[in-house]
């Protein structure tokens, strides 16, 4: 069960926190990887910890810029000989309110967290079609189903990328495509430790509004990774499912 021996996966923003988290975890599971990021010698310290000598590559982009992505899709193919996996999780935020925001700012988060992930499917389409399938997961978060303030641009690009998984899910089911996104709660990265710094009282606020009173590790991401990129997960797509400690359940 739950076996990736044989696939290669894509992961973008694969190099830290998240991403890098479930990229060990298909490691573990069989799987070789690209792990994509723009900042090099963060890539090489992430691509040593994988631990696994010859399971992966880091692919240097900026997955902003649409021929960057396309790039990215056929230097992985080209190295591994196929790509039957894309995790579309790069991801920024930059919390202000709604009247701070410039222009370049908001197109800064949407392109990063949402248009990404349209590139990079495009990107992906015909190497999965070369594969006879593949999948996708993308990376929401708890503001896919909530609002919250200093966040306008993320909530957006959020809730946009499930909706943008479930368009691909119904128009790619045919293809053997199966795409499904994962809405993490509060999870210690240097995404969320950025967050800490601003807001001092963060911390205290996710323990007691966490029903499992802690903060999630970018592990706790790789499980359901692995099986919703697995043979056994084939008949499930379009779905977003939280892994979030039961934040989005507490009332
Ligand atoms: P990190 O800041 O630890 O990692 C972000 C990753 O994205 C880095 O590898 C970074 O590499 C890469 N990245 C950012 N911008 C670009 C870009 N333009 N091109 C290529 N790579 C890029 O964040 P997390 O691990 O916390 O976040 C991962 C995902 O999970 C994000 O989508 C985030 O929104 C989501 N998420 C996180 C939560 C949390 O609590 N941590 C909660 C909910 C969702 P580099 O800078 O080198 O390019």
């Amino acid at each position: 069960m739950f076996d990736l021996t044989g696939k290669t996966a894509v992961v973008t923003g694969g190099t830290s926190g998240i991403g890098l988290g479930i990229a060990k975890g298909f490691v573990r599971a069989g799987a070789r990887v690209a792990l994509v990021g723009r900042d090099e010698s963060r890539g090489r310290a992430a691509l040593e910890s994988l631990g696994s000598k010859g399971a992966g590559l880091y692919v240097q982009a900026d997955i902003t810029d649409h021929d960057q992505c396309l790039r990215v899709i056929q230097e992985a193919e080209a190295h591994f000989g196929s790509v039957n996996i894309l995790v579309n999780n790069a991801g920024m935020n930059i919390r202000r309110n709604v009247e701070e925001y410039t222009q370049a700012q908001w197109y800064q988060i949407i392109d990063t967290n949402l248009s990404s992930a349209f590139y990079c499917a495009q990107a992906v389409r015909d190497a999965f079609v070369r594969a006879n399938g593949g999948k996708i997961l993308n990376i929401g978060s708890m503001l896919s189903l909530f609002g919250t303030t200093y966040a306008a641009g993320y909530a957006a690009s959020k809730g946009g990328i499930v909706q943008l998984g479930r368009a691909l899910a119904v128009e790619w089911a045919g293809l053997n495509v199966q795409v499904n996104t994962l809405l993490p709660g509060w999870i210690e990265t240097e995404l969320t430790a950025e967050a800490k710094l601003l807001f001092p009282d963060l911390e205290a606020g996710i323990l007691s509004r966490t029903p499992q009173a802690r903060w999630g590790r970018p592990d706790d991401l790789a499980g359901i990774a692995v099986a919703l990129c697995s043979r056994e997960c084939d008949f499930i797509t379009g779905v977003a499912i939280p892994v979030d400690g039961g934040y989005s359940v507490q009332g």
